[in-house]
């Protein structure tokens, strides 16, 4: 259940609130990209949710529209090459990892399957 929902702007309020909230990084149009380092992943500005601002829901904030993220613009940085590099090495590394998990899963299922065929040819 969402506490609060996204407020509806115009581009150029949307632009504007960014530039306002975000005093990490300066926003010079909605297509602008940046890499959230929460959730990982790439977001643009004009996918980033705009909330609170009304009675009840707090100051006027920015977060990030990915579900269950709740970065704010601190954690917002510019995808420059050296960002993207880490990314895909980030991700290069996630798959090894899943590699070597079910790699690991098929070489300790395989010696079973040989020793049940093994019992079985002894027993014959
Ligand atoms: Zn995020």
């Amino acid at each position: 259940m969402a506490l609060v929902s996204p407020i509806k702007l115009s581009d150029g309020d949307k632009l504007e609130t960014l530039q306002r909230l975000d005093q990490f990084r300066q926003w010079h149009s909605l297509d602008e990209k940046r890499y959230c380092l929460v959730c990982g992943k790439i977001i643009t500005g004009r996918e980033i949710q705009v909330i609170g601002g009304r009675r009840g829901n707090g100051p006027l904030r920015i977060i990030c529209p990915t579900e269950h993220c709740h970065a704010i613009p601190m954690d917002w940085v510019r995808p420059t090459d050296e960002v993207l590099i880490k990314i895909a090495m980030v991700e290069a590394e996630r798959r090894k990892n899943c590699l070597i998990i079910r790699a690991g899963h098929a070489t300790r299922a395989l010696p079973k399957k040989n020793d049940e065929q093994y019992d079985q040819q002894n027993e014959a």
